[in-house]
């Protein structure tokens, strides 16, 4: 998938944002969701998607959407931090799949980072657990503020 394109909804994450496929979700208001990613590159590595858009990535997006969905993975990057106490926080974002991107719905990641421990590699590790994903989904949501 190239950088242009036209937007599928039948992508898993209007899945998930239409209630037809689960989540551990973490926090939504009028424009943003986030949720835990099942595939995680460490410990409570939580996703921020906007909830109205069609956008397959960044460049697509529109400016009001944005600006909302920046400042939704602030709010959820603190609670991150509040929740798990993390030494560091990753927050990124691929455009295309030769940078990565492997769902087209625009989205941020945010990956709590610990001194010495390594990074998962993106898109190769195990499936979690969903019961500690919805634990994890539970202590970050308690910190949202
Ligand atoms: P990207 O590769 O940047 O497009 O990120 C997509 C992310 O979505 C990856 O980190 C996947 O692990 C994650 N992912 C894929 N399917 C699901 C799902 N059903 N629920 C939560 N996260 C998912």
């Amino acid at each position: 998938m190239s950088l242009d394109g036209t937007y599928d909804d039948g992508n898993i994450f209007a899945k998930i944002l239409r209630g037809e496929a689960p989540a551990a979700r973490v926090f939504e208001d009028d424009h943003v969701l986030a949720f835990m990613d099942v595939f995680p590159q460490a410990r409570g590595h939580t996703l921020v998607i906007p909830k109205h858009s069609t956008a397959r990535n960044l460049l697509d997006e529109e400016p009001r959407v944005l600006s909302a969905l920046i400042l939704g993975v602030q709010r959820v990057s603190r609670a991150v931090r509040a929740a798990l106490n993390p030494d560091g926080l990753m927050v990124s974002q691929f455009n295309g799949a030769p940078a990565g991107q492997t769902v087209y719905h625009l989205h941020f990641h945010i990956v709590p980072r610990w001194e010495g421990e390594a990074l998962g590699r993106h898109g190769a590790g195990g499936m979690a657990d969903p019961a500690v994903l919805k634990a994890l989904a539970e202590q970050i949501a308690a910190k949202i503020s």
